[in-house]
């Protein structure tokens, strides 16, 4: 009798895995862009890798991913490091802490969730230090729920503002999360003009950031140009973010 492989290709499991999971969010992506009347090459899938380890971002890089997306920097910042040779694009999509606006100015390519004026300050200050310029989108809060994320909607002119007004900082656009037990296609239909208030101030911003696992239809539907998907791809999260 010969030996048999002493390790389980764990790895082609879960490659496997990964990939079946793609190929179901492509198709759902499609199938929305079609019954939208849309262009599915206006989507971007921003894959949320958030508790997951970087060889799931290897994986993806290897399907074919170009975009992958994280909520807190101390997770983030040495995945980013460990990662750094994929020459992927890292969004940053979570509630941002201003004194973490230094650390997440030397990997992220796009900020996802700028909510406040002192947040816009800080990032300017830290894209300056590393004489660059970092791209944002202002997250609107559909519900007025601050716990959430996002600034209301009556300040998301002003907040466009100030973004708009930083050398350091490009305004792309605007980014949203449905609020619990709410219709998603309801809550998601402001964000075209959402979109047009951000353009008054910077008028070649085009991004609309909405849709997760759940509510991919919706946001397609709505308009959405960035789509942050994690679950569906990679499997439920064991820890509740
Ligand atoms: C975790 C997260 C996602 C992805 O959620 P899934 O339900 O796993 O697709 C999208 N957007 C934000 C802001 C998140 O925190």
């Amino acid at each position: 009798m010969t030996a048999r492989a002493p390790v389980p290709d764990d790895a082609g499991a879960r490659r496997d895995q990964i990939a079946h999971g793609l190929d179901q969010v492509h198709e759902r992506m499609a199938g929305a862009a079609a019954a939208a009347g849309r262009d599915p090459g206006e989507l971007t899938l921003v894959v949320v890798t958030k508790t997951y380890p970087p060889s799931d971002v290897a994986l993806l890089a290897s399907l074919g991913v170009q975009d992958v997306g994280e909520n807190r920097d101390q997770e983030a910042a040495p995945k980013h490091e460990a990662c750094a040779a994929l020459g992927l694009r890292w969004h940053f999509i979570g509630q941002l802490q201003s004194n973490k606006a230094r650390s997440i100015a030397g990997y992220v390519d796009l900020v996802h969730s700028v909510d406040r004026p002192s947040l816009v300050r800080a990032l300017a200050a830290a894209a300056a230090r590393r004489d660059r310029v970092l791209d944002c989108l202002v997250q609107a809060s559909l519900d007025g729920d601050p716990r959430r994320g996002g600034v209301p909607i009556p300040d998301l002119p002003a907040l466009a503002e100030a973004v708009a007004a930083s050398e350091h900082l490009q305004l792309r656009g605007v980014m949203a999360v449905a609020p619990q037990g709410t219709d998603p296609l309801r809550a998601f239909a402001v964000l075209p003009d959402l979109l047009e208030t951000v353009r008054e101030h910077a008028p070649q911003a085009n991004v609309i950031s909405a849709g997760m696992s759940e509510d991919l239809e919706a946001a397609v539907t709505s308009g959405a140009t960035h789509l942050r998907v994690g679950s569906a791809i990679l499997g439920p999260r064991r820890t509740l973010r």
